[in-house]
């Protein structure tokens, strides 16, 4: 049967997955982004893990990306990215690996890819009307109605990560401030509990072990943490009413630390939403990334 790859890049890491119609992962690989090094270096990096993923596999029908920022799914271009991939802007990976590999490619948002990676077998399964955040170096969006994508009318529908939560709050990679992506991202997790503790922090791990050992700042910095977030959901619940909302990303990973707070936090304010964890963990990027160029096989 005709099996794809599924890429996913991020602004840490990059991974990729070959995938077979079935949804059965047959392998995978990961590597740094390096975004700080350029677009040559993100393009590099992804060309290497082909050549590895591709070299282990015949009948390898296409090639599907999921990558920060917006993109035009049409022709492949990304039009904007945030700081997080510097000098990604204007690259279109859609051409390169079309030129190089000699097989089709489709780009889209990683959160796209994310969703659709849900909504074909993991948390949003039968369902037609979701939103997925993805909670990772940045904040990731999507929103699906009716089944479809909604991309918007310039490709940013859906990116959830960069709606404000502060007005006037921290500056973003984005050039606005107080996004969303500076509160409730991995990233925003340690650089608030490092703020608030005067620690220094590396992962969102340490944070969440000083949680669990009751540090008074970071119980506190946990607790802003899972209000926000809460916030978010209100907001995407009264804007959106989707069936279901998915959490994935990076932090979710961790979620059996965080997630009772959240629950308590959501309760507290009376909300009914189906929030679900992401059943795929982080790789649902890739996973879906390979079934949107599947899907492509497929139609006539
Ligand atoms: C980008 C989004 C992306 C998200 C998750 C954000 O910083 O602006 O396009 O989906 O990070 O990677
Ligand atoms: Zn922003």
């Amino acid at each position: 049967g005709a099996k794809a790859v599924g890429i996913d890049i991020g602004g840490t890491s990059i991974k990729g997955i070959v995938v077979d119609g079935a949804g059965r992962i047959l392998d995978q690989e990961k590597t740094p982004t390096e975004a700080k090094l350029g677009k040559e270096r993100i393009l590099a990096n992804v060309k290497s893990l082909l050549d590895r993923l591709l070299g282990r596999h015949d009948d390898i029908y296409g090639i599907g990306i999921g990558t920060a920022g917006r993109v035009n799914v049409q022709t492949g271009e990304i039009v904007f990215a945030t700081d997080n991939l510097p000098g990604w802007q204007g690259s279109n990976p859609k051409e390169y690996f079309e030129e190089t590999f000699h097989l089709p490619v489709i780009v889209d948002n990683d959160a796209n890819t994310a969703l659709v990676g849900e909504a074909w077998l993991g948390a949003g399964k039968g369902a037609e009307d979701v939103t997925m955040l993805t909670l990772g170096t940045g904040v990731g969006g999507a929103n699906m109605i009716g089944g479809k994508l909604f991309r918007g009318a310039h490709w940013n529908g859906g990116e959830w990560g960069h709606t404000i939560l502060v007005p006037g709050g921290r500056p973003c990679n984005c050039g606005l401030h107080g996004c969303i992506e500076q509160y409730l991202s991995g990233t925003a997790l340690v650089q608030l509990a490092t703020e608030a503790s005067g620690h220094h922090y590396v992962t969102g791990m340490e944070v969440l072990d000083d949680y669990l050992k009751g540090q008074p700042q970071i119980v506190g910095v946990i607790e802003q943490f899972t209000i926000r977030l809460a916030v978010v959901m209100n907001n995407i619940h009264v804007g959106l009413n989707p069936q279901v909302v998915i959490l994935g990303g990076g932090l979710i990973d961790s979620k059996q630390i965080w997630w009772p707070l959240f629950a308590e936090k959501m309760a507290d304010m009376k909300l009914n939403v189906d929030v679900r964890p992401a059943q795929l963990g982080n790789d649902a990027g890739a996973f879906g990334a390979a079934k949107l160029i599947l899907e492509q096989l497929c139609s006539p």
